[in-house]
């Protein structure tokens, strides 16, 4: 398929998979970035329209609860129309459009209104539910078939169209969808067409998702747990003696963090790496960068200090962002490491040091200790009298570092490389979460990130909306700073790493829940 030619109308029928967005296909991916329109559902996953295009037009197409018969014609409808006013559509769609989806009328649609299309498959709920809860539909020692068949019709035997007789007992796993409100006649009619009572049941909702919530039962009990734990749709409902494996297989739901809310507060292109390693073990992640780093109005120092490299003997980086600044600065003046000659480098932490190896440079001194006074210790027993030292600093850095080595007998410029201004705004979706006491845990990887989202919220808003979220705090000094805000710090490592941060959060939650 060539897009490249494609001008005029063209329907993209995408399955977006069961909800986690990673289940989503490569082909669906590069179609949704494609489309002029993207037409979605409401078991679309919504954080798959990031992958639209910025000025792509976005057209909610949900039904809540069923899908009804008129509005299936109107979306049939909107299709068509936007299609033929030659606009590249991208349908998106909760798992695979063919299963259940009513994908196969909106196909019919295009057909009869001579639009061409595609059609990419999706991991349809009925396979990645079962996956993400740990059961096998189909198992060698265990079953040999599994059927999908809908709970939504009324299953009353006479206007049935099931085959609740050769169902019953023809397929080994049955996978029902849109059952949940019909569980008790869904169950009914199996027993009474032959399936044994004990029959495990295992009720999947959210599947795939952080909100995914598994009900186990048998054939005989699972519609009264499922009714007196008010379970509800969306959820598909699997049948058969795969279920079992369940507790030997499980591996989404029983992660560290499963299901808990997490707010990561770092600068936007931080924050990245600190989320995936939160959601690895299962949290749910909500961004809210709180800080922007930009480069300093008045760059006049550090382009001196760059100027006279060659006559420092040390340069000292206290994090990724200074490592950043300074090299963006250095290639902005038409230079390279190279222009660091022999000066010699320390780097505050793991992470500034890693930082420093996609520009050749290997740090040379990485203090044990990430405080500002670890610094200055480790620079004592250099014994760095007459040194020059440069330490491009943030505009708000404590004076720690260049007192300390002054002290020393060092000679020490600290030019200032890149300041932390305040963003526009907390995003939406994450005072939505707040509010809806989605969030657990608040993590807070310096005093600015705290600062700030105080700042952004107002003091008072900032205080209600974190009333009984966890609060984990890197180091003393933003603990300190939490506290001074009114936050009660609960979880605050011995090491100040994300890396002890995240092991205090998952102890934390292991002791609490
Ligand atoms: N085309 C979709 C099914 C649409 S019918 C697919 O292939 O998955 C809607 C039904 O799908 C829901 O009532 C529920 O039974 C099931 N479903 C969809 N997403 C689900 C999820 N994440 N977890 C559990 N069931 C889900």
């Amino acid at each position: 398929m060539t897009e490249i030619t494609r001008k005029n109308g063209y329907v993209y029928l995408i399955g977006a998979g069961p909800g986690d967005p990673g289940l989503i296909t490569v082909r669906g991916r590069q179609c949704l970035e494609l489309a002029d329109v993207v037409l979605y559902d409401y078991l679309a996953n919504d954080r798959l329209l990031a992958h639209a295009r910025p000025d792509a037009e976005l057209i909610y197409a949900g039904k809540v609860g069923g899908a009804h018969n008129r509005e299936q014609a109107q979306i049939n409808e909107l299709l068509v129309s936007l299609a033929l006013g030659g606009r590249v559509v991208a349908r998106l769609k909760g798992g695979d459009p063919f299963v259940f989806g009513r994908g196969g009328e909106e196909c019919e649609a295009l057909v009869t209104a001579g639009i061409p299309f595609e059609i990419v498959p999706g991991v349809t709920a009925g396979i990645g539910a079962a996956a993400y809860a740990g059961i096998p539909l189909t198992h060698r020692n265990v079953t040999t078939s599994v059927a999908f068949v809908t709970g939504h019709e009324h299953p009353d035997k006479d206007t049935s169209e099931i085959d609740w007789d050769r169902l019953s007992l023809g397929s080994g796993t049955v996978v029902f969808y849109m059952g949940v409100k019909n569980l008790p006649q869904i169950t009914a009619n199996l027993m009474a067409h032959g399936r044994r009572p004990e029959t495990p049941v295992a009720l999947v909702r959210w599947g795939t998702r952080p909100e995914q919530q598994v009900l186990t039962g048998t054939l005989a009990d699972i519609a009264e747990s499922a009714r007196k734990a008010g379970f509800k749709a969306p959820a598909i409902t699997v049948v058969g003696e795969v279920v079992r494996l369940r507790e030997k297989l499980r591996w989404f739901d029983n992660r560290p963090l499963f299901g808990k809310g997490m707010l990561v507060t770092r600068a936007a292109d931080q924050a990245g790496e600190y989320s995936t390693m939160l959601e690895d073990l299962g949290a749910s992640v909500w961004e809210c960068p709180t800080i922007r780093i930009v480069p300093p109005e008045d760059p006049t120092d550090l382009d001196r200090a760059i100027g006279e490299l060659h006559a420092f003997a040390w340069v000292v980086f206290t994090s990724y962002n200074a490592v950043q600044a300074f090299f963006a600065r250095l290639h902005e003046l038409g230079r390279d490491s190279r222009a660091l000659g022999p000066c010699r480098i320390c780097a505050v932490g793991p992470r500034t040091a890693a930082a420093l190896a996609p520009y050749g440079i290997r740090a040379d001194l990485v203090p044990a200790s990430y405080k500002a006074e670890g610094v200055v210790a480790a620079f004592r027993e250099l014994n760095p009298v007459g040194e020059r030292i440069l330490y491009p600093k943030a505009d708000r850095a404590r004076d720690v570092i260049p007192a300390g080595l002054a002290a020393l007998g060092a000679e020490v410029s600290d030019p200032v490389a890149y300041c932390n201004v305040l963003p526009d705004a907390v995003p939406a979706g994450v005072i939505q979460a707040l509010e809806e006491r989605r969030i657990h845990c608040a993590t807070f990887t310096s005093s600015s990130t705290v600062d700030n989202l105080a700042r952004l919220l107002g003091e008072n808003r900032f205080l209600h909306l974190l009333e009984g979220v966890a609060i984990a705090a890197i180091g003393p000094i933003t603990a300190r700073t939490c506290r001074e805000l009114g936050l009660d710090v609960s979880i605050e490592p011995e090491e100040y790493t994300l890396a002890a941060m995240t092991r205090e959060i998952v102890r934390y939650f292991s002791v609490t829940s």
